[in-house]
């Protein structure tokens, strides 16, 4: 399995020792339009693999140094200054998603490469990629909401005193400002969250809600205030997804690839089965009226913003 990472910034580098991790790769390789850091890279984390998986780790100098790759992970681009959103990386980024995806495909398999978005605004620069690219949707998968549904989790599972590991629960929409929490198809431990609340006798009130909502939505900010940038949340988002591609584990991720076509089309997560073949089936999750409605809100403000570029 060989793996090549464009942008090696801070989230390439932390994507590329999740990856080294994984174990799963053979081969990775690393390509920054500045040669000199993604040298430097490889040559960090080639001295990490001494201690874990015996890896072929270079950095590439041209395009032509990631032919053979099965999958192409793009994290290049722009990331967010304190107090800016991940909409203000819009024309920047999508100048680097034009630049790099032509020279991606014409270095690899396009019968079966598989392409992974991490650049932000990510749903609108996997529409791009997914345009420049010519790939099935299917195969163009971005990242999406699968570090906020983490965020989600972690923070409801402190709140309620269960493990990570025993609740279900969902963002969805836009990787963004506009995101949903799906709190109506929330589970823990397979039981509905407010049957479970009655059965622990925890109250959960509205305005605990919109505290962790807002703790979710706010998470990168808060740590782009206090270290400049994240990026060990989404090395392991991606490293999770490469789990789910390579062992065809068939596990449901909150993805963002794009559905519906012409002017309807729009790139936004929800969950889907993830396999070998990339994404296999979207799902619908149970939704009130008002996540409904904010859901597809965040569906308008996503294809506006590609309209945009
Ligand atoms: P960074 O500034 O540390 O690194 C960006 C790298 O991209 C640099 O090394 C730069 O040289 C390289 N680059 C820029 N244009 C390029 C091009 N045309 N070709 C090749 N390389 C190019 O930024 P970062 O903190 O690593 O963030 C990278 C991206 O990841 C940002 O868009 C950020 O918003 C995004 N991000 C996404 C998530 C997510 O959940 N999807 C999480 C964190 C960050």
């Amino acid at each position: 399995m060989k793996i090549a990472i464009i942008g090696i910034g801070s989230v390439g580098s932390a994507v590329a020792t999740a990856v080294q991790n994984t174990g799963l790769a053979h081969e990775i390789v690393l390509f920054d339009r500045d040669g000199i850091r993604a040298r430097a890279a490889a040559e960090d984390l080639g001295h990490a693999s001494a201690f874990s998986y015996d890896i072929k780790l270079t950095a590439v100098s041209n395009y032509r140094g990631i032919r053979g790759s099965d999958i192409v992970i793009i994290a290049a681009g722009a990331n967010q200054k304190p107090g800016e959103t991940r909409t203000d990386l819009l024309q920047k980024n999508a100048a680097v998603i034009s630049d790099i995806v032509p020279k991606v495909m014409e270095n690899v398999d396009a019968k079966k490469v598989k392409l992974i978005i991490v650049t932000n605004p990510l749903d609108v620069m996997v529409m791009l990629a997914q345009k420049l690219s010519k790939l099935p949707a299917s195969r163009v998968i971005g990242t999406g909401t699968m570090l906020d549904s983490a965020r989600f989790k972690i923070i409801l599972a402190r709140q309620l005193g269960i493990s990570t590991r025993s609740i279900t629960s969902y963002v969805l929409g836009e990787h963004g400002d506009s995101s949903v929490l799906n709190w109506s198809a929330v589970y823990v431990g397979g039981i509905a969250l407010d049957d479970f609340c009655k059965q622990a006798k925890l109250s959960l009130p509205q305005t605990t809600r919109n505290t962790i909502e807002h703790r979710v939505r706010n998470a990168a900010y808060e740590i782009i205030r206090g270290r400049g940038a994240t990026w060990d949340g989404i090395g392991g988002a991606v490293a999770d997804l490469l789990h789910a591609i390579i062992n065809d584990e068939k596990r449901i991720l909150t993805t963002s690839i794009v559905d519906g076509i012409g002017k309807n089309a729009v790139a936004m997560s929800m969950p889907r089965v993830i396999g070998e073949k990339g994404v296999l089936m979207n799902l619908h999750t149970k939704l009130s009226a008002n996540e409904s409605a904010l859901l597809r809100k965040s569906g308008k403000i996503i294809r506006k913003n590609y309209d945009a570029i």
